[in-house]
């Protein structure tokens, strides 16, 4: 592959082989002046994730446009990793995963060879079906035309929600499945969500950390107001809920949950229990907590309905949200360094304390304030 195609797959083998021809030292990526337009470009492939869910994948004109994309890749990684939020991981990699499978979407079906070296860059067990016209005949247009080992199936589809996806709904040929153009690149696309999750979060020396402090900075403010805008969305406008509703108070665990259903991760069974019996026990409604939902991969709205509403009491019982106690058995506590943490037993009791320290602070606050101005008032008044 040229350099200009490889910018537009930077986490291939290839690419990465041609970074390191490069000679860039780490410290000259991060510091040197050389490298400033890779560097922002790095900060705008993390804005691009959380803002749009996909990287774009820019025209390139030159091959010194080709390194600076090529380069902006790992510096990316690198400011991922410094921030260190799993669910900012996640939502990079769908990101750079996604904004390759569109690229690769759009090129004709001539370039499917190009496909098939995308695939064995990843070692993947795929080739173009020998039995194609029969497979056609037989299963409909554009089936089988190509095949992939089944434990390459099993394993790039295991996060796809749908019956197609499922290995009994497939034709299996000696141990390989057949496969449209169409499936084989979506499974293509999770393959690059594999590599670019591959080995995230990077172990980054505090040096490094430092030194790209003023773009963790500003990608840190862009993920927040994101994160709280999806969450005002999911519930209805927010308007109404002011002074009840405040994500910034949500105990560490609830907060890790609920960022991860608004990147669109898997939440586990507990998690889902944890997160709606908290956001239903501090007053949101039902239908409120169902929109959130809608992030979810998995996302049916009949199953969700019943389920959040079951919670809220339908039934009969309320549930309550789990203790720390529970959640810590769930692998589902994250209190890390938090003070209230260490003091606390529930997470409802997590979200009280802080509120009412938030309220603590807003009455000095005020109190300042209207010193400040009487003062002052006082001043003019002499
Ligand atoms: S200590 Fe409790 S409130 Fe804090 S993160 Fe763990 S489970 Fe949540």
């Amino acid at each position: 592959m040229d350099k200009k195609t490889l910018s537009l797959f930077p986490f291939t083998r290839e690419a990465s082989l041609n970074v390191q021809s490069l000679g860039v030292s780490l410290d000259a990526l991060v510091e040197d002046d050389a490298f400033e337009r890779a560097r922002i470009r790095g900060k705008e492939r993390v804005i691009e994730a959380i803002e749009r869910g996909e990287v774009s994948k820019p025209l390139i004109f030159s091959d010194l446009h080709a390194e600076i994309e090529l380069l902006s890749y790992p510096f990316a990684r690198i400011l991922v990793s410094c921030i260190g939020d799993s669910a900012l991981i996640e939502r990079f990699a769908l990101a750079e995963a996604k904004g390759s499978y569109e690229k690769l979407k759009r090129l004709s079906s001539s370039k499917d060879d190009f496909a098939l070296a995308l695939a064995e860059d990843f070692s993947l067990n795929v080739s173009p079906a020998e039995e194609s016209a029969s497979a056609t005949r037989r299963t409909g247009a554009l089936a089988g035309q190509f095949k992939m080992h089944f434990t390459d199936f099993l394993r790039l589809s295991a996060g796809l929600s749908g019956l197609r996806w499922k290995l009994v709904n497939r034709d299996l040929r000696d141990g390989f499945v057949l496969l449209n153009r169409s499936e084989f690149l979506r499974l293509l696309q999770s393959a690059f969500y594999m590599k670019v999750r591959e080995r995230l979060p990077l172990e980054v020396p505090a040096g490094i950390r430092h030194a790209v402090m003023k773009y963790t900075e500003e990608i840190k403010r862009v993920w927040e107001r994101v994160k709280s805008e999806a969450f005002k969305r999911g519930s209805c406008g927010g308007e109404d809920m002011k002074g009840i509703m405040d994500v910034s108070c949500f105990p560490p665990c609830i907060s890790r949950i609920l960022s991860g259903l608004l990147a669109g991760e898997n939440i586990s069974h507990a998690g889902r229990f944890a997160l709606t019996a908290f956001l239903l026990n501090i007053g949101m409604k039902p239908e409120e907590v169902m929109q959130l939902y809608k992030n979810a991969p998995d996302f049916n709205a009949s199953r969700t309905k019943y389920q959040v509403e079951h919670i809220a009491g339908s039934k009969g019982t309320k549930y309550i949200s789990p203790s720390c106690d529970t959640l810590r058995t769930y692998g589902l506590c994250v209190k890390e360094e938090d003070e209230i943490c260490k003091e606390v037993s529930h997470p409802l009791k997590y979200y009280a304390r802080k509120l009412h320290l938030k309220k603590r602070v807003r009455a000095k606050e005020k109190e300042g304030q209207g010193k400040r101005e009487e003062r002052l008032s006082s001043g003019v008044r002499k």
